[in-house]
């Protein structure tokens, strides 16, 4: 029985009063939550903020992004090196934005989770189609693409120490979640592709569904097979919404 994990990821919202605020709610409530996994990826600049509040805590702290490299002459990058500092748990690696605003290919993404792993984090890797995507019937060849070029360049055996969220593109942020079915039916064909190579690493991956889940619609979501909790963008910035959410992975 895989365990739940709900993660919310804030993206480049927030200022450091909204952020402790938010941090305080989450904390007030997270007794409510009984077995579901929780973490949080604020912006990089208030990582120092949310790891000294949540030391102590269940929830666990993460990023939205990382360096593919170690060190070095690369302005304005991070590097997984310092995000140990902060006892970060989690880096989300591919989130649909890096690839479609930022140009991040399949190639670099897959460094990224290669490098995230090496340091010892754990990879969130988000895989998605677009819109145009889905409706040309392309979603399983997008979504495996996506998924090969790690397995290609990290092995399957990699993948027992790693989340995948399934974001269709055409719901992050668009208030348009995808059917407990549509999820469950990409969640169920990344199992099997991953299964092919190794079942036993298959039935144990957590695969995430992200996009517009909401507190109204989690408990639906989740409670699909193949659906082991979720990646929130808009509703994890209000505690009390993002506790809800927590709560139906239980
Ligand atoms: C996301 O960006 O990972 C996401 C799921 O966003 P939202 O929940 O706002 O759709």
């Amino acid at each position: 029985m895989r365990q739940s994990l709900v993660v919310g990821n804030w993206k480049m919202n927030g200022s450091a009063a909204s952020i402790q605020s938010l941090l305080e709610g989450i904390k007030q409530g997270i007794a409510t939550v009984n077995k579901t996994a929780v973490g949080v990826c604020p912006p990089y600049v208030y990582l120092s903020q949310v790891s000294t509040s949540l030391a102590g805590t269940p929830v666990a702290c993460g990023v939205q992004n990382v360096s593919e490299q170690d060190s070095g002459a690369y302005t304005g990058e991070i590097a997984v090196s310092m995000l140990k500092d902060f006892g970060c748990r989690y880096v989300i690696v591919g989130h649909s934005e890096r690839r479609n605003i930022y140009g991040e290919t399949d190639e670099v993404v897959a460094k990224k989770f290669t490098k995230t792993q090496a340091g010892g984090l754990i990879p969130i890797l988000c895989v998605g189609e677009l819109l145009e995507e889905r409706e040309a019937g392309n979603t399983e060849n997008v979504v495996q693409r996506q998924l090969d070029a790690v397995l290609n360049s990290s092995g399957v055996a990699a993948l027992s120490n790693a989340v995948i969220a399934y974001e269709p593109v055409w719901a992050i942020g668009t208030g348009k979640t995808a059917s407990p079915q549509q999820a469950q039916d990409v969640h169920a064909f990344i199992r099997q592709h991953i299964a092919k190579q190794d079942a036993a690493i298959a039935a144990k991956v957590q695969i995430l569904y992200g996009g517009s889940m909401k507190g109204s619609n989690a408990a639906e979501l989740i409670a699909m097979a193949d659906v082991d909790g979720g990646l929130i963008g808009g509703a994890a910035l209000n505690a009390e919404e993002f506790l809800t959410i927590c709560r139906a992975g239980d």
